[in-house]
């Protein structure tokens, strides 16, 4: 569960095209990440598959259902953006849970699940705390967590890692890695961070000016980009 098909995606603001045209899909369990220049609309393409903006033209798919008017907490899609906006007077534990309290989920189900959301984020022993206790690692881990116990399908992270610091940066994504593993979810992951994008992805999708470059694996891409400017964010510097 959780392939996605985008269909001649388009979208614009007022008479700005943002997104010209955008085909892909992605496979059920697939790491697949998304890179190019600041403005060149992979935060929006997110938003349009998360069901928070709708796209003036072309279709997507869930799972093989068209979802072009499904509401966004009907899509099994869980979203993590960079800055994770934790309530501050609420515990870790309630952060986590709290969007399964207002889809009226029971109470011993959200237990269970943020339970085991928090031994696979080693955030057992800090669900007592609130976000000021915590450093802002462990902060994105809670973020990560809320994305986990609603049991998505799909995973969306927009550059969930660039407000951290190197050292955190490369913890928190061996976490995320490992995690894909253990959930067999697919993810869709927008970064500028190269290391990450080799590292993590299945495939790399590399976007420009609302369209895509190209589309391949890490190394495809590294050692055979289609054009300068895929050589630009990812290719060998030969
Ligand atoms: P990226 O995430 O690749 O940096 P974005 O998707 O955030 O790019 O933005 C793409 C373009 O769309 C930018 O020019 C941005 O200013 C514009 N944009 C994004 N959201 C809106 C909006 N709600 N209204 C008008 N313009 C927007
Ligand atoms: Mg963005």
């Amino acid at each position: 569960m959780g392939s996605l098909v985008l269909e001649k995606i388009k979208k614009s603001f007022g008479s700005v095209d943002v997104i010209k045209g955008v085909d892909l899909t992605v496979q059920d369990g697939e790491f697949v990440v998304f890179v190019g220049p600041s403005g060149c609309g992979k935060s929006t393409l997110l938003r349009i598959i998360a069901g928070l903006e709708e796209q003036t033209s072309g279709h997507l798919s869930i799972d093989g259902r068209r979802v072009d008017v499904t509401p966004p907490a009907k899509r099994g899609i869980a979203m993590v953006f960079q800055s994770y906006a934790l309530y501050p007077h609420l515990d870790v534990r309630r952060n986590m849970g709290l969007a399964l309290e207002q889809e009226g989920v029971p109470k011993a189900d959200i237990e269970r699940r943020v339970t085991k959301a928090a031994a696979m984020l080693q955030l057992e022993t800090l669900l007592a705390r609130r976000p000021a206790e915590l450093s802002g690692g462990q902060r994105q881990r809670v973020a990560i967590g809320r994305a986990i116990v609603r049991e998505p399908s799909l995973f969306l992270f927009d550059e969930p890692l660039s407000n951290l610091d190197a050292a955190l940066r490369v913890g928190t994504r061996i976490e995320i890695a490992k995690l894909h593993r253990q959930l067999g979810a697919t993810m869709i992951y927008v970064t500028h961070d190269q290391v990450e994008a080799m590292t993590l992805a299945d495939r790399i999708v590399v976007f420009n000016g609302g369209k895509i470059e190209q589309v391949g694996r890490p190394m495809e891409l590294y050692h055979t980009p289609a054009n300068l400017f895929v050589a630009g964010f990812i290719g060998s510097p030969t």
